[in-house]
């Protein structure tokens, strides 16, 4: 039996991965991990009997203890307890669900312990994928993508490894978006749009700040870094497609000029299943393409002008080494204010180019260089925007 450990499990991915195990009956879940959300938590456990649980504060921990004090598992907190879920000693896969570069730490440790991971949290490899791929093929652990077009990716790409072909015969990637609820407005417009239709995404549902990143198109550049470390391309062999029904989930080119695309409804469960049972398909329940009710999948050029999200990301990851982390912790931070109401919407942008200018490079930087890169820019942000009142 698959033995898998979750780091966010009560989120949108986390969630959905509890769906999946729980429809296929035999994935035992090992541990569980969530911010805040202890009475999510409890019922998973209940439901999964994970033997380790981990929250984000001590206080939650003692309140966690004493609901599950009936119950044969231990509770841990805070970056610690991150550690033990990622290390998890039964666990042979560690699902990265968790929201933002807080992953980073948890995820090295679970490759070092040779965990297999599930990637969904592209904040890592964005911020750490430098020291995340090599240490991964050091340690002979598979790195399986969960982001659905990375998923897409990694499908199109299967018989071509089996060919002994490997990345040889791929020519470019043409990573696919949905261009977000704001597709075709113009700067002027995006000033004004309000926090709630920035949460309302045209195809997908998911976690807060992963939709207010698809709306800016911060996600697709993130999705760019992320696909260049997962699948050894430069960023020059990744285009940008808008294709605004989600139906296609990615495509890749081949040297032959044949292009192959993964399709399927926008389910998140299809690319959470692919990589827990990788290199082997499951039946998975839903709705099915029904291409006459389709009708037309449409194409666009991704605007980057307008959405700058796209353009920064580009610059961030041609700059390198920290440059990539001031990107994304500059995002973290103001997608954050934004949710809280503190900023307007492109004032994201805003934020991000400021830090971005402010900011001198370190070329292939450690962990603890990332991390005090990215206090650094929360730092910088309080300090240029000092009424935004959140304080890291
Ligand atoms: P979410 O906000 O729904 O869930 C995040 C999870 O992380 C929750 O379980 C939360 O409790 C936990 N968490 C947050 N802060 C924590 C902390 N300090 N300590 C411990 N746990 C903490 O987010 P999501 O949408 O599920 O996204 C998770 C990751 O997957 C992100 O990196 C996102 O970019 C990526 N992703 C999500 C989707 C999607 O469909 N939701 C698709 C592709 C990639
Ligand atoms: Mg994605």
């Amino acid at each position: 039996m698959k033995t898998i450990a979750i780091l966010g499990s009560t989120g949108s991915i986390g969630t959905q991965t509890l769906d999946v195990v729980r429809a296929n009956g035999d994935i035992r879940v090992a541990a569980v991990s969530a911010g805040k959300n202890v009475s999510l938590l409890e019922r998973q456990i209940r439901e999964f009997h994970p033997e380790l649980a981990c929250v984000w504060e001590e206080r939650d921990a003692r309140l966690l203890r004493e609901r599950v004090a009936d119950l044969p598992v231990k509770v841990v907190y805070g970056m610690e307890g991150l550690k033990e879920v990622a290390i998890c000693e039964e666990a042979q896969i560690l699902v990265t669900a968790i929201v933002g570069m807080i992953g980073i730490v948890p995820t090295i440790e679970a490759i070092k312990a040779g965990k297999d991971i599930a990637l969904a949290n592209k904040e890592t490899l964005v911020t750490a994928g430098h020291l995340i791929m090599p240490l991964a093929k050091q340690c002979g652990v598979k790195i399986l993508p969960v982001d659905s077009e990375h998923s897409a990716i990694f499908q199109c790409l299967n018989g071509e490894r089996e060919c002994g072909q490997d990345h040889g015969s791929l020519h470019k990637i043409l990573l696919t978006a949905s261009g977000g609820p704001f597709r075709g407005k113009s700067y002027e417009e995006l000033k004004k749009v309000r926090v709630e239709d920035a949460l309302k995404h045209p195809n997908w549902s998911m976690g807060q700040k992963i939709t207010i990143d698809s709306a800016t198109m911060v996600n697709k550049g993130l999705e760019v870094m992320e696909a260049c470390w997962l699948f050894d391309v430069t960023p020059d062999q990744i285009q940008v497609v808008v294709q605004p029904q989600s139906i296609i989930h990615s495509m890749v080119q081949f040297v032959d000029g044949s292009v192959i695309a993964q399709l399927g409804t926008p389910d998140m469960r299809l690319p959470i299943q692919y990589a827990l049972y990788y290199p082997r398909r499951r039946y998975l329940a839903g709705e099915r393409l029904d291409f006459a009710k389709i009708g037309s999948i449409t194409f666009e050029n991704p605007d980057p002008e307008t959405f700058l999200g796209l353009k920064y990301a580009f610059e961030a990851f041609a700059a390198g080494g920290s440059m990539t982390t001031v990107f994304n912790a500059a995002n973290e931070r103001a997608v954050s204010l934004f949710l809280h109401g503190r900023i307007g919407f492109t004032q994201i942008y805003d934020i991000i180019r400021y830090c971005m200018d402010h900011h001198s490079t370190i070329q292939n930087p450690d962990v603890a260089q990332i991390l005090d890169t990215e206090k650094r820019v929360y730092e910088m942000i309080e300090t240029k925007w000092p009424q935004s009142g959140i304080r890291s």
